[in-house]
C-alpha cells in the first residue's frame, strides 16, 4: 500500500527548511528586539478550555476542531489556535503573581483547523503568536502593533496598512450586540442558518460572515465605535493618538471584529498590497482580550495579543533568497584504504567548528567533485592512497580552484585561514 501525507498537511523537505529557519531567526530577533521571551505550551489541550477560550459561537471551535477522546475517555483537541493555551498556562503556573506585572511572550508552532484545504489554508499549519498579558493600557496595544509591523517590514514586504477597530468594554458591546439585533431581525429569514443561530448567540459573528458578506445589510449594519462608552472611547482614541506620534499609517476600519471570541477593545489586522501576496491580503492581526483569563478561571487580568500564519509570511519572503547556504568542506576519499582516514578527518574538523561531509558512496573523483558542487563546498579535501601514506591532503579551494598539499595536522589552521576565521 502507498501512503501519502493527511489532506491538508505538506512535507516540508530540507530545502524548503532553509527557509523557514530563515523565518524563524528573524521571529526571534524581534522578539528578543521587544524583549518578548519564548513559552512552549502542549500540543493538544482539554477540548473544553477551547470552547471555553475560544469560544462556542466561533467557527473554529464549532466546525473546525480536531478533536478525539483519549484512551480514558477524555475529550482533548489539538490546538488550533495559540492564545487559548498560553492563557491556561498562565493562570495555572500563577504567572499573574510574578513581581513584573506585564508579561510579554511569544509562540510558535503548528495548529491545526479542520477546514478545506485551498491555497494558503491548510489543516496542519503554523502561527507565531506574541502575548502581552498584566496591563490594560493603550500603549500596550500599540506596543503589539508596532511589533507587528516591524516584523512583516523586517521581512521585506511593501504597501503595509494597519487596520484598527474597537469593540469596547462589556458595556459597549452589550450596548452594541443589542443595535446589531434590532437591525438584523427584520432580515434575519434571509441569512445563512448559522447566521441565525449567531443572531442570539453571538451577532458580531454575523460580521464577519463569508456566506452573507454580500447581503445589503451588512453595509448598513451598525459600527461599533458608535457603541462605545466614554472610558472605551478614551482607550481607542489614545491608541490612534500613538500611532499618530509614531507616525504609523493605519485605517479605521469599522467592520473589523476578527474571527474569535474573546476580543474587547482594540482589534487590528495587518494587510498587505504586496504583489506577491494579492491586494488586500491579511498578513496576520490581534487585539485584546480583557475577559479571557478570568473566563479561564484566572484573577481579571487584561491581555493584548496578534498572530501570524507562518505560511503567508513564507510566501512574503519570497525566493530570491533561496541561495541555501553551504559547507566548508567536502572531504573526497578515493579508494578504500582513504575511507578510514577521511572518516577521521571529518569528525576532526567537525569537533574543530567547520561543516564538513563527505562521500560515502565509494564514488570515483569526478562524482565526487560534483556533490562537493551541488553542497556549494568551500573547500575540498581530497584524499588518495599517496595522500594516506604521506599522511597529506590535497586542499582546494573550490572558488579559486587552487590546490595545495597540506600536511593532516595543519589542516584546521589552513582552513581557518582560507575561511577568514
Ligand atoms: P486567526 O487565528 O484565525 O486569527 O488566524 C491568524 C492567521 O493564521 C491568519 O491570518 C492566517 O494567516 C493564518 N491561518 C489561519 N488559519 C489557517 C489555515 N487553515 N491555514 C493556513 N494559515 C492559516
Amino acid at each position: 500500500m502507498k501512503y501519502s501525507a493527511p489532506r491538508g498537511t505538506v512535507d516540508i523537505l530540507p530545502e524548503e527548511c532553509e527557509k523557514w529557519e530563515k523565518l524563524e531567526r528573524i521571529l526571534r530577533t524581534v522578539a528578543s528586539n521587544y524583549h518578548v521571551k519564548e513559552m512552549r505550551t502542549p500540543i493538544f489541550e482539554h477540548t473544553e478550555l477551547f470552547n471555553r477560550a475560544v469560544g462556542d459561537t466561533s467557527d473554529v471551535v464549532t466546525k473546525e476542531m480536531y478533536t478525539f477522546e483519549d484512551r480514558k475517555g477524555r475529550s482533548m483537541t489539538l490546538r488550533p489556535e495559540g492564545t487559548a493555551g498560553i492563557a491556561r498556562a498562565y493562570v495555572e503556573n500563577k504567572m499573574y503573581a510574578r513581581p513584573e506585572k506585564l508579561t510579554k511572550v511569544f509562540y510558535m508552532g503548528p495548529m491545526f483547523r479542520y477546514e478545506r484545504p485551498q491555497s494558503g489554508r491548510q489543516r496542519q499549519f503554523h502561527q507565531f503568536g506574541v502575548e502581552m498579558l498584566g496591563i490594560e493600557s493603550p500603549y500596550v496595544d500599540v506596543e503589539c502593533m508596532m511589533m507587528a509591523i516591524t516584523i512583516v517590514k523586517a521581512l521585506g514586504l511593501k504597501n503595509i496598512t494597519l487596520h484598527i477597530n474597537s469593540l469596547g468594554d462589556e458595556e459597549s458591546r452589550d450596548a452594541f450586540r443589542a443595535a446589531l439585533q434590532d437591525h438584523f431581525r427584520p432580515v434575519l429569514g434571509e441569512l445563512c442558518s448559522d447566521c441565525q443561530t449567531r443572531f442570539d448567540k453571538n451577532p458580531l459573528r454575523i460580521l464577519d460572515c463569508k456566506v452573507d458578506a454580500d447581503h445589503p445589510s451588512m453595509k448598513t449594519a451598525p459600527k461599533t465605535i458608535d457603541y462605545l462608552t466614554e472610558s472605551a472611547k478614551a482607550h481607542f482614541d489614545k491608541v490612534c493618538e500613538l500611532l499618530d506620534m509614531l507616525e504609523v499609517d493605519y485605517v479605521i476600519d469599522t467592520n473589523l471584529v476578527r474571527g474569535l471570541d474573546y476580543y474587547s477593545h482594540t482589534v487590528f489586522e495587518i494587510i498587505s498590497d504586496d504583489p506577491k501576496l494579492g491586494a488586500g491580503s491579511t498578513v496576520g492581526g490581534g487585539g485584546r482580550y480583557n475577559g479571557l483569563i478570568e473566563e479561564i478561571g484566572g484573577p481579571s487580568t487584561p491581555g493584548v495579543g496578534f498572530a501570524f500564519g507562518l505560511e503567508r509570511l513564507m510566501i512574503a519572503l519570497g525566493d530570491e533568497d533561496e541561495d541555501s547556504q553551504g559547507i566548508e568542506a567536502y572531504v573526497m576519499p578515493l579508494g578504500d584504504e582513504a575511507k578510514d582516514v577521511a572518516m577521521q578527518i571529518v569528525m576532526m574538523l567537525r569537533a574543530n567548528g567547520f561543516s564538513v561531509d563527505t562521500d560515502y558512496a565509494g564514488r570515483g573523483l569526478k562524482g565526487q567533485f560534483k556533490s562537493a558542487d551541488r553542497f556549494k563546498a568551500a573547500y575540498s579535501i581530497i584524499l588518495g592512497e599517496d595522500e594516506v601514506k604521506g599522511e597529506y591532503v590535497q586542499l582546494r579551494d573550490n572558488s579559486t580552484k587552487e590546490q595545495k598539499q597540506v600536511a593532516f595536522e595543519d589542516i584546521v589552521k589552513e582552513l581557518e585561514k582560507g575561511l577568514g576565521l
